[in-house]
């Protein structure tokens, strides 16, 4: 059974029979009226090698539960074992996956994937898997995280290996890398492509009969395993475990990589890795869901240890501490158990507002966030109130909360963020914001408290949030709360690097 990439490559031999480079690229963020300033994750893979069951449709219900690590497009490549088959397009996965493209998309080996952009632009051309060919066959590749020499490795594969991309993204290098590098097997290929490669990546990589999944050296993105009917599964998050009746095995360890065949399933480690990890701590604060374990802690967990540190360093006298929903919640609920004080619900989050290529006009632009959360006066009025959010960026949705609080009656407003101050740009897959609109980069607390209009404003320290991530381990990367990077990094990068001048 042939899916559509080996059927539309063999009629016309260009990846242009996919869409890949045609005029079906969605409308770009300019008409995304609804992204506010939280940072935004890259991207999530899944990967799923299970003898004699079709994947596809477990493949796409994990993808599913990583909807959040990234809106812009969505892809799965399948395999029966004889020829890969693709199925990439820009849009939600919901929209992406259809029924029968899950049915064209035949076999007991998949890759699925769900990008955000943070290196090449939000086109058709970059949705992934990627796939390519090299000598030892072709393969496709999901990648979450960010190369950071993407752009010299570019210039040195094309010389090396005569190579020209057609792609503007990092991950096209990193495929190129595996389907071209020399080595007896995909250990020693993983190993060449680690001494290269700088930054976050968290591969799932599939040829037409193994499955391949790969962690950065640094362990920057998170990469779980699991069992799944006499197979396995890696994923992004345990979450999307869960969501497919998966067992979860473990964590994968930094510099780690595995081979699933039909030998089972081998692993090792790349000699030269880092001892310790430095994973985001920002997956522990609001990227990675809740429901999911990271380095062995559930993050919703860890995000009521912040809120309970919190109130230890900044507690304030009030009537209810609400979060900002809905991911500030289970920082307000460690908050509001440490200090006492009543926690409720006094913002309700619309959460069918998602992405829209319906932009507003402007008198509804002026309501703004209201079309995303609304507060209710009979909670707020009168009270109090202690808001505690996991972060601020830009500071855009904080002021507007802010101002709907008073609108709603609020006496007192004290913001109590579960999280350092972000000073920093990221590096490593994350989208936040330019070191120009960073608010904490620019102005000292008590310029951001009246800038967004709270009685008192205060942030979680690093110690604080060291203390309730795991005080025995110190590694993460805390780059965008210090300004110090687990490796050297350019400070401001252009994430559309890649992009060829005109596009
Ligand atoms: S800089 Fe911040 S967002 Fe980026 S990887 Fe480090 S902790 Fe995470």
């Amino acid at each position: 059974m042939h899916g559509k990439y080996n059927q539309l490559q063999s009629e016309t031999g260009s990846d242009t029979a996919l869409g890949l480079n045609g005029p079906s690229d969605a409308p770009d963020d300019s008409n995304d009226w609804e992204q506010d300033d939280r940072p935004r994750e890259a991207c999530g893979v899944v990967g799923i090698y299970s003898p004699g069951n079709d994947v596809a449709r477990a493949t796409f219900f994990g993808l599913f539960a990583l909807q959040h690590r990234g809106q812009e497009s969505a892809g799965m490549a399948t395999s029966t074992g004889n020829e890969i088959s693709l199925h990439a397009r820009m849009g939600l996965i919901s929209q992406v996956f259809k029924e029968e493209d899950l049915a064209e998309l035949r076999g007991h080996l998949a890759i699925g994937h769900t990008r955000y952009s943070t290196m090449g632009g939000s086109k058709q051309h970059n949705a992934q898997p990627l796939i390519v060919d090299g000598p030892r066959g072709r393969i496709a590749v999901g990648h979450n995280g960010n190369v950071i020499n993407a752009g010299e490795l570019r210039t040195e594969l094309s010389e090396l290996w005569g190579i020209t991309f057609d792609r503007t993204s990092d991950t096209e290098v990193i495929a190129e890398m595996f389907a071209r590098a020399p080595g007896r097997d995909w250990f020693e290929v993983a190993w060449y492509a680690m001494r290269r490669l700088k930054g976050a990546y968290s591969l799932v990589i599939m040829s037409k009969d193994e499955l391949i999944a790969v962690r950065d050296p640094l362990g920057i993105r998170p990469l779980c395993l699991g069992k799944l009917n006499g197979g396995y599964v890696v994923a992004s998050e345990t979450a999307a475990l869960d969501n497919i009746g998966a067992t979860f095995v473990r964590e994968l360890q930094n510099g780690e990589t595995i081979v699933v065949n039909k030998d089972g399933i081998q692993s090792k480690i790349w000699p030269a890795a880092r001892k310790t990890h430095s994973m985001c701590i920002f997956e522990q604060i609001y990227f990675a869901r809740p429901d999911s374990v990271l380095n062995g802690q559930l993050a919703y967990d860890s995000r009521r240890r912040m809120g309970a540190e919190l109130y230890k360093e900044s507690a304030v006298d009030a009537d209810l501490v609400i979060g900002i929903p809905d991911s500030s919640i289970p920082h307000a609920i460690g908050y509001a158990n440490a200090s006492g004080i009543p926690y409720g619900e006094g913002i309700i989050r619309n959460r069918y507002v998602g992405r829209t290529f319906i932009a507003p006009d402007q008198r509804m632009r002026e309501v703004g966030v209201q079309m995303k959360f609304n507060a209710m006066r009979s909670i707020i009025e009168g009270k109090r109130i202690i808001v505690v959010d996991d972060s601020i960026v830009r500071s855009t949705t904080t002021v507007r909360v802010i101002g709907m609080l008073k609108k709603a009656g609020a006496k007192e407003i004290h913001v109590r963020v579960a999280a350092p101050a972000v000073i920093s740009t990221c590096h490593f897959g994350v989208d936040m914001a330019t070191m120009a609109e960073l608010i904490a980069a620019n102005k000292t607390v008590d310029e951001i408290r009246d800038h967004i209009g709270a009685d008192s404003l205060s942030y979680l320290s690093v110690d604080g949030l060291k203390r309730a991530v795991d005080v025995e381990d110190d590694s993460y990367c805390k780059g965008c709360f210090t300004g110090r990077y687990p490796i050297p990094v350019q400070l401001e990068m252009d994430k559309l690097a890649l992009e060829p001048a005109s596009v």
